[in-house]
């Protein structure tokens, strides 16, 4: 594994940060920074500002249009990118669903939807998880039973991000009742403005619009749309959540988030001429989330350098990385104190200026550490991991 940096790494971050500051959108990051909640437009024009230099997709081979970065320049291209304050991308299509569809789909179908998502011209959802399938996904229900060229498919979704924006859902569907569970499961994408699909917003405890059920009655899907082996969708839905798992890492967001607290923490007063930087508790817990992020940054950079076959890696890197946003928003949160305690509406530019005794980065330090409540939950929660790794571990 390279740990260290050579002189045309040093040179390829100088050219990734010069990116950030004059190609990329400088209005989206100032928003962004400001913590006012994106829209869809902002999320395409700084998407495409990245597809313009070949830099959407930095994990798909270069053949179906990545970046060909390697593993080092990938892990320094995206510190880079949470560094600026871009905004993060929409994961579905481009991180999630895209490596299914280049490795087991048909050249129609990679040529159907690789240039709209790398174009930003179709954002996707994730259908998976129902409301008695979470963890225990293979016993998912929503059927797809076969009529003539076509699927019909009923059931239900939930907890679906961003399904009010996507153009496109790709679904884990029950083709056959037959066998083991996992056996008759199927993969299957199709537009959402097909008829009898119904979008229910779910509003999150941060107060944003993020989540959804998806209700599907009666919907005719073109049996084209179906990845791969009728039956063999269990499969590629793993190699799916494995790609998902490492990109909780988010280590340019934290560490970034860590110098924003100590900044902030050096200018609140805790009395008597004391700031709440200097006080041990608070400096201790910095400490510990520093040598955390430390540690994550080793254990990230080894499993690019070397990918862990077992897959036992990957779960723990989940764990850790997702307990660290927990611990980190939690520090921030205390920084903000009592300001943290109000809930602001930021899909309004001028949020902040509607709040003039509030210091604007406290509603949303409070949001962050809401939401980020969740992390240890979505794409496979913490003790669903060790289970794993417990598995594969003594199974060895
Ligand atoms: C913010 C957010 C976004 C999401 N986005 C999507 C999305 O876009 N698409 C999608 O398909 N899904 C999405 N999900 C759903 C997510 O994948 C599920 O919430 C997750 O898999 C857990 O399932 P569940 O909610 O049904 O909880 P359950 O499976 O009911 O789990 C409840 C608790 O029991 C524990 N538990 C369950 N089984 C075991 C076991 N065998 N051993 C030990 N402990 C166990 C769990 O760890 C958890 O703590 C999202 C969830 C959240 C919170």
């Amino acid at each position: 594994m390279r740990l260290e940096r050579s002189q045309a790494d040093l040179e390829f971050r100088q050219k990734v940060r010069a990116f950030f500051e004059t190609q990329y959108p400088q209005d989206v990051i100032d928003r962004n920074r400001r913590g006012v909640l994106p829209t869809r437009d902002d999320h395409v024009r700084g998407q495409s500002a990245l597809n313009a230099v070949g830099w959407l997709a930095p994990g798909w081979p270069k053949e179906h249009g990545g970046a060909g970065f390697d593993p080092v320049q990938r892990f320094i291209f995206e510190q880079e990118y949470e560094r600026a304050g871009a905004l993060p991308l929409q994961p579905m299509g481009i991180i999630y669903v895209a490596p299914v569809i280049y490795t087991f789909g048909t050249a129609a179908q990679k040529a159907m939807w690789l240039p709209d998502i790398l174009e930003s011209r179709a954002f996707w959802a994730q259908g998976y998880s129902e409301p008695e399938a979470g963890s225990d996904l293979a016993s998912l229900r929503t059927s797809a039973v076969r009529d003539g060229e076509n699927f019909i498919v009923n059931g239900e979704k939930i907890w679906t991000s961003m399904a009010q924006w996507a153009d496109w859902i790709f679904c884990l569907v029950r083709t056959s009742t037959e066998g083991r569970k996992q056996e008759g499961i199927s993969f299957i994408c199709f537009p959402m403005n097909l008829p009898g699909i119904t979008v229910q917003p779910i509003i999150s405890i941060d107060g944003s619009h993020h989540l959804n059920r998806v209700v599907l009655d009666n919907v005719k899907v073109p049996s084209e749309y179906l990845i791969g082996e009728e039956g063999a969708g269990w499969h590629y839905a793993n190699v799916l959540l494995a790609r998902e798992r490492l990109s909780y890492a988010h280590l340019g967001e934290k560490k970034d988030l860590l110098a924003q607290i100590i900044q902030r923490a050096a200018a609140i007063p805790l009395g008597e001429g004391r700031m709440l930087g200097s006080d041990s508790s608070f400096r201790a817990h910095v400490a510990r989330c520093s040598i955390a992020i430390a540690a994550l940054e080793h254990g990230v950079l080894g499993e690019l350098a070397e990918p862990d076959a077992s897959g036992v890696k990957v779960s723990m890197l989940k764990i850790a990385a997702t307990q660290l946003a927990q611990d980190l928003t939690e520090l921030f949160r205390l920084a903000a104190g009592e300001f943290g305690h109000v809930y602001v509406d930021r899909t309004v530019d001028d949020w902040a200026q509607r709040l003039p005794t509030i210091p604007a980065w406290a509603p949303v330090a409070t949001a962050n550490y809401l939401f980020a409540r969740a992390q240890t939950i979505y794409g496979g929660a913490t003790e669903i991991q060790k289970n794993i790794m417990a598995k594969r571990l003594i199974r060895a």
